[in-house]
């Protein structure tokens, strides 16, 4: 029989890393669950569920003096939808929440879920805008990319999001919802005066990313379009990209 608890709620953060820490891989950290379940059997969890919905990682969302924004891990992705900060500072995000999941799931699933999980659409719009993630333990703020999305072993506590006065963003993703699956494709791409952040998500591939100048060589970078990804992926995301750039590149000549 296994006597290991499959579910536990800590009281705080030190509490939780200290859990983590007793059960190494055999604890893992959730939040709304609503990814980590799609990988249960009917078994449920092999791992141990660390809980840290309820834990206080700050307000959900927080204007710094810099200019960047803070946003909670464990804040559920509809209370970001529907805050004034956020509809105020970062539009496009608030915007493009309405197209991630359901409002039943938004009210459960929170971001930091969504960007550790792996194939959340908000990774690829984060890693445009060069977003930071802030880890408990020894405070490291590190860019999204495959290493954060590999195994997750420490708790996330806060995305950063920079200052981008002036800056153009655009977000857009294909995906089929006969039944839920991950997107296939997703693009987003953060265009300033003199350089753009673009970054590309093809299905069952990590994000890829890469900064051009402005306005832009043509043609995109390779390097966007994982190698080995289905052709009319590549296309597709190819064609996403170069509607949301030409449309940019002809306000700026207007
Ligand atoms: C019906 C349905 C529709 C969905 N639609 C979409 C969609 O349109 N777009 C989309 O992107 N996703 C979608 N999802 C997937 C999922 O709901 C979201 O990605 C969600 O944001 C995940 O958040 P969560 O809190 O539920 O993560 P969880 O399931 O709790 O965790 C996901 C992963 O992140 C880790 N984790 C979570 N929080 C932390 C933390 N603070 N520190 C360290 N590790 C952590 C967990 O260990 C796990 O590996 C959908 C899911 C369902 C069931």
């Amino acid at each position: 029989m296994n006597a290991q608890p499959t579910y536990v709620r800590p009281a705080d953060v030190e509490d939780a890393i200290s859990i983590k820490a007793s059960l190494g891989p055999a604890g893992i950290y959730g939040c709304g669950l609503t990814a980590a379940q799609l990988g249960w059997g009917v078994k449920g969890p092999e791992q141990t569920i660390i809980d840290i919905a309820g834990l206080d990682l700050g307000s959900d969302v927080c204007l710094a003096d810099s200019g960047s924004m803070v946003l909670a891990a464990n804040a559920p992705l509809e209370r970001l939808r529907l805050d004034p900060l956020i509809s105020r500072q970062l539009p496009w995000f608030a915007e493009f929440l309405r197209y991630v999941g359901s409002t039943a799931t938004r009210n459960q699933a929170s971001l930091g879920g969504n960007l550790l999980w792996g194939a959340g659409d908000l990774e690829v719009l984060f890693a445009a805008v060069d977003a930071k993630l802030r880890f408990a333990g020894n405070g490291r703020a590190q860019s999204l990319g495959p290493t954060v999305s590999d195994q997750p072993e420490d708790l996330l506590i806060s995305i950063i999001v920079p200052a981008l006065q002036g800056q153009r963003i655009f977000v857009e993703k294909l995906g089929h919802r006969q039944a839920f699956s991950p997107s296939r494709v997703v693009v987003a791409g953060c265009v300033g005066r003199q350089s753009a952040r673009l970054a590309v998500r093809l299905a069952g591939h990590p994000v890829a990313t890469v900064e051009t100048p402005w306005p832009m060589n043509w043609p995109l970078d390779d390097a966007l379009f994982a190698g080995n990804a289905a052709p009319y992926l590549k296309s597709a995301a190819h064609n996403l990209l170069r509607g949301h750039l030409a449309q940019l590149a002809q306000r700026d000549m207007a």
